[in-house]
């Protein structure tokens, strides 16, 4: 198995890939300041919709009841999944039962995590992704490495090789927008000769029995009114109570996930489309679990707005596919850990702990102190690679000892002054780094020395 540092060492070879990762995500972490300084009222905001998703995470239950109450009185066929595999089977059945074949799918980070699409296409079922940079990863068959930049891990020239290989374009044409034309024509007829749509679902309003959907291409929208049937797949923890909540909700998430004031479409389902069908799955696959550990539970009121994977400096320099998750970065790393522990037991350890992601995150999700506490998870059940174990057992005897910390504070002295830099400089530690200049005293000497002690 592989983890995070193995995997992140990996991608850090490509010097110059991870400095453009790293500059492409934090230019869209600085347009998300740009655009939020804008908002007076910014801070109160995600006060708001921090207190509104702990409210609706309290009382899941009922809000879900409502909200199939609801959708059922609005026509919509209400399924409930339990885990991956129901919800790949209850969208097979769908299709199965209208005779289905032909899919579009529009962005669904649930999908991802029930790997859906391998399951549909082992099945006879043709997907197509109609999110461009899904789009992408699909051709490349590789995973999304970031939850609203699926491709940002690839280079212009790597899509324009891919689409030579399936879209017959230039191997040498790197532009974006010729590239993004050569995508438009077999896409668009996808979109009119699908039997069914996909979408995900960014809020479900328990008040209405309805569903929020925001993309920025307006491909799920283009995908549910061209198609008979329309399938809307939910993970529990979307629901917000109220339509109003959404005023709140919707000024925080596209500021935060890329910098605009708002999604290009944000569109409220609420009935199917006379004469077609609307199908929500709601998927549990191990949020109950999580709503259940309740120093864990603010983790599920992420709205996967991305700007904790923006801003981290380990994201950004390591690349998605490293967190080896669907949900990869700061938050990927509080949630699954939740759902395999030994298998992901190095992503609270993937982290700084500088506290930028509890920052910028629009629903204050203290995702720093839930990183803390999910190593200590980790450490409790003996998952600690052994270096680290011995490392921790070492410093933990140092700093529990006067006598230990004071000798040790005496040899790191003695070694600044006589190892040499070049020897430092053999480690990962000390590549990046000048020495300091070894002082003549601790801080205790001198500050008994000086007569303050
Ligand atoms: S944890 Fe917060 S910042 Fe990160 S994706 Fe979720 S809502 Fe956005």
């Amino acid at each position: 198995m592989t983890t995070h540092p193995e995997a992140a060492e990996a991608f850090a070879q490509d010097a110059e890939r991870t400095a453009w990762h790293d500059q492409a995500l934090w230019f869209v972490r600085a347009k998300r300041d740009q655009v939020t300084r804008a908002i007076p009222e910014w801070e109160a905001l995600r006060t708001l919709a921090s207190g509104i998703k702990a409210h609706t995470l309290s009382r899941l239950d009922e809000y879900l009841e409502q909200f199939e109450r609801n959708a059922l009185a609005n026509g919509v066929v209400v399924h409930w999944a339990a885990d991956a595999d129901e919800h790949n089977r209850i969208v097979l059945g769908i299709l199965r039962d209208r005779g289905a074949t032909r899919l579009v799918k529009s962005k669904s980070m649930l999908t991802e995590e029930c790997h859906l699409n391998p399951y549909l296409e082992a099945h006879g079922i043709t997907v197509v992704d109609s999110d461009l940079g899904e789009r992408i990863v699909q051709l490349g068959r590789e995973a999304p490495s970031h939850i609203v930049m699926p491709a940002i891990h690839k280079r212009k020239a790597e899509v324009g090789a891919l689409f030579a290989e399936h879209f017959g374009t230039s191997p040498d044409e790197d532009d974006p927008g010729r590239l993004a034309d050569a995508a438009r024509g077999p896409l668009r007829s996808a979109l009119f000769g699908a039997d069914a749509a996909l979408t995900g679902v960014n809020f479900g309003v328990a008040e209405t029995g309805g569903i929020v959907v925001c993309t920025n291409e307006g491909n799920a929208d283009l995908g549910v009114h061209l198609a008979p049937i329309h399938i809307a797949c939910m993970g529990i923890e979307k629901l917000v109570p109220r339509v109003a909540d959404l005023g709140v909700f919707l000024r925080l998430l596209a500021r935060s996930a890329t910098g605009q004031p708002i999604t290009a479409y944000s569109s409220h389902v609420v009935t199917p489309r006379a004469p077609g069908q609307l199908h929500f799955v709601i998927v549990d696959n191990g949020r109950s679990e999580h709503l259940g550990r309740p120093e864990f539970r603010e983790a599920l009121a992420c709205i996967r707005c991305g700007a904790c994977l923006n801003t981290c400096p380990v994201y950004r320099r390591s690349g998605g596919h490293s967190y080896g998750s669907t949900i990869p970065g700061p938050i990927g790393a509080i949630l699954s850990p939740g759902v395999d522990l030994a298998k992901h037991a190095s992503l609270p350890f993937a982290s700084t702990l500088c506290g930028s992601c509890g920052d910028v995150c629009p629903v204050k999700i203290d995702i720093p102190q839930q990183l803390y506490r999910w190593r200590q998870m980790v450490g409790r059940a003996g998952l600690l690679p052994a270096k680290k174990r011995l490392t921790m057992t070492l410093l933990g005897g140092v700093f529990g000892s006067r006598a230990w910390y004071e000798w040790c504070g005496r040899m790191a002295r003695v070694a600044l002054r006589v190892v040499p830099g070049w020897l430092a400089r053999r480690t990962a530690w000390g590549r990046e780094r000048e020495l300091p200049v070894a002082p003549k005293e601790s801080f205790r000497e001198w500050y008994q020395r000086s007569g303050r002690g």
